[in-house]
C-alpha cells in the first residue's frame, strides 16, 4: 500500500483501502499472492468483472489488461465457459474422479499444439514446471538443468532462480539454497551460448520461448531453431514453458508462432480461462515415462472436472474463431503500443511499451530498451508510478505494466484507453 495519503485517491479507492486495512488482520499481507499486493496506490479489491472490465468495491470501473495475471483470454464473462461450469456443476464436484471430460480435452490440446500428441494434467503453472523437470529427468537418467536469465518458471524451490536479470542467485526467502544446484543459467536469446554449454550431462533445456515475463521479448532470429538443433545433438529434452503464450500468441502457442517444436510443453493459465488448471504436454517419446505409468504423477486436483469443462469450452471457442480472435488481439496490442510510444515521444515521457502477439509490457527506463539485457535500465518505481496513473483514468494492467488482450476488448475499450494513456502521460511530464 502506498504511503502517500492522497486525498482524492482515499476517496477515489476508500473502499479497497478499508479492505486492506482489514484484510491484514488474517489473510497473511491481505493478498492471495504477494505482487498483488504492489498495486499502485493500493491493492484494488475487485467485487465483478464483466466482459473485459472489471469493477471494483468502490464501484470504479477499469477496462482489464491484467485479465487474471493472464488467464482470462476469453474475458470474464465468456458465455460458453460459464454455461460449460454450471453445466458441470450439476453432475457434482467428482474431484479426483477418472471422467471423459480429462480425455476429451487432452484430444482437443493435441488438434490445438503441434508438440502435444499425450497430456498430463495438474492445477498450477508451478506444478506442471516440476513435473515437466521431472519427465526430463526420468526419460534422460540425467539431473542437469539450463535456464534463462529472467525466464521465470514458477516458485519452487528448483528452478526458482535468475527470475531478473542482475540477479542469478535464489529469488525468494526461505528457499533451499542447494535446490537449484543442478539448473545453469545462461542468457536468453544467445544460442551460441547453448551450443558452448550444452552436452550429454544435461537432461533438459527450459525456456520461455517469448519472454513475456522479462518484458515481452520475441526470440531473436534462429534462436529456438539452434536450441532445438543443441538439444537433439545431446539428447537433452527442450521444454518450452507455455504457461503464458501457450493459447495467446497463436492457438497453438509460441511453437506454431515460431515453427519450433518442443519434446515437451508446459500449458496453463489461459488454459482454463480462468479456471485452475496445467498440463505437460509432449510428443509420445518424451512423454513415454508418463503414459507406461512408470513415473508416478500424482495430484488430488489433477483434471478436476469444474477446470477440464472450463478448459474445453475455451479452446473450442479459440479454435472455432481463432482467424479472428487472434489477429483482433494482436492488432489491439499494436494499436496500443504504437499510440503509447507515439505519445512518450512527442512529450518526452520516458515511458515505453514493447509488444509480443497479445500481450504487451510498459516500462519507465532511462534509455532504450532493446534486449532483455537492457531490462536492468528499467525504473520499477516509475513504472509502478505510470500503471498508478492509468489506473486512476480507469485502466488496469499488472502493477509491473504487463498487459494482456483478451478476446473480450472492442475498439471503443482501445480507444478509451489511448484517451487514459495520454492523461497519464500528462501526469508523468508534471
Ligand atoms: N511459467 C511462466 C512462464 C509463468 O509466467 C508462470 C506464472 O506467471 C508460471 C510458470 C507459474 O505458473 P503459476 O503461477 O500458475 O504457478
Amino acid at each position: 500500500m502506498s504511503d502517500s495519503l492522497d486525498a482524492a485517491d482515499r476517496q477515489r479507492f476508500a473502499g479497497s483501502y478499508a479492505h486492506r486495512k482489514s484484510a491484514l488482520s488474517h489473510l497473511a499481507y491481505g493478498v492471495s499472492s504477494t505482487p498483488r499486493a504492489t498495486q499502485n496506490p493500493v491493492a484494488i479489491a475487485v467485487e465483478r468483472g464483466e466482459g473485459a472490465h472489471v469493477v471494483d468495491v468502490d464501484g470504479n470501473r477499469y477496462i482489464d489488461y491484467a485479465l487474471g495475471y493472464g488467464p482470462l483470454i476469453l474475458g470474464h464473462t465468456p458465455p460458453s465457459v460459464i454455461a460449460a461450469i454450471q453445466d458441470e456443476l450439476g453432475r457434482g464436484l467428482r474431484t479426483a474422479s477418472v471422467h471423459r471430460g480429462e480425455a476429451e480435452l487432452a484430444e482437443l490440446i493435441a488438434a490445438c499444439v503441434p508438440s502435444a500428441e499425450q497430456t498430463s494434467f495438474v492445477s498450477t503453472g508451478t506444478e506442471a514446471i516440476q513435473l515437466a523437470l521431472r519427465v526430463a529427468r526420468a526419460a534422460t537418467g540425467r539431473v542437469k538443468i539450463i535456464k534463462f536469465r529472467a525466464n521465470y518458471h514458477g516458485w519452487a524451490d528448483g528452478i526458482h532462480v535468475g527470475n531478473a536479470i542482475g540477479q542469478d542467485g535464489a529469488s525468494a526467502l526461505g528457499q533451499d539454497p542447494q535446490a537449484a544446484q543442478s539448473v545453469t543459467l545462461l542468457d536468453w536469446g544467445d544460442a551460441g551460448q547453448v551450443e558452448a554449454v550444452l552436452d550429454a550431462s544435461f537432461a533438459a533445456v527450459i525456456v520461455e520461448p517469448a519472454a513475456i515475463n522479462g518484458g515481452c521479448f520475441e526470440p531473436p532470429a534462429g534462436f529456438l531453431e539452434r536450441v532445438r538443433t543443441a538439444t537433439q545433438r545431446c539428447g537433452a529434452l527442450l521444454i518450452f514453458d507455455e504457461v503464458i503464450t501457450g493459447f495467446r500468441l497463436a492457438l497453438g502457442g509460441a511453437q506454431e508462432r515460431y515453427g519450433v517444436t518442443p519434446d515437451l510443453s508446459v500449458l496453463g493459465k489461459a488454459l482454463g480461462a480462468g479456471l485452475p488448471i496445467s498440463a505437460v504436454s509432449g510428443s509420445r517419446a518424451a512423454m513415454e515415462i508418463l503414459s507406461s505409468g512408470r513415473l508416478m504423477h500424482r495430484g488430488t486436483f489433477n483434471g478436476n472436472p469444474l477446470s477440464v469443462a472450463a478448459a474445453i469450452a475455451c479452446l473450442k471457442v479459440l479454435q472455432a474463431e481463432r482467424g479472428e480472435i487472434y489477429p483482433r488481439m494482436e492488432g489491439f496490442a499494436a494499436q496500443l503500443c504504437g499510440f503509447l510510444n507515439d505519445e512518450a515521444v512527442r512529450r518526452g515521457v520516458p515511458v515505453r511499451a514493447r509488444q509480443a502477439g497479445a500481450a504487451f509490457q510498459i516500462f519507465a527506463a532511462n534509455g532504450p530498451v532493446e534486449t532483455l539485457r537492457d531490462t536492468a535500465k528499467v525504473d520499477k518505481d516509475k513504472t509502478l508510478v505510470f500503471t498508478g496513473a492509468l489506473l486512476r483514468q480507469g485502466v488496469m494492467t499488472l502493477p509491473r505494466g504487463l498487459c494482456y488482450l483478451s478476446s473480450a476488448h472492442s475498439l471503443a475499450d482501445i480507444e478509451a484507453t489511448e484517451a487514459a494513456i495520454a492523461v497519464a502521460m500528462e501526469t508523468m511530464a508534471r
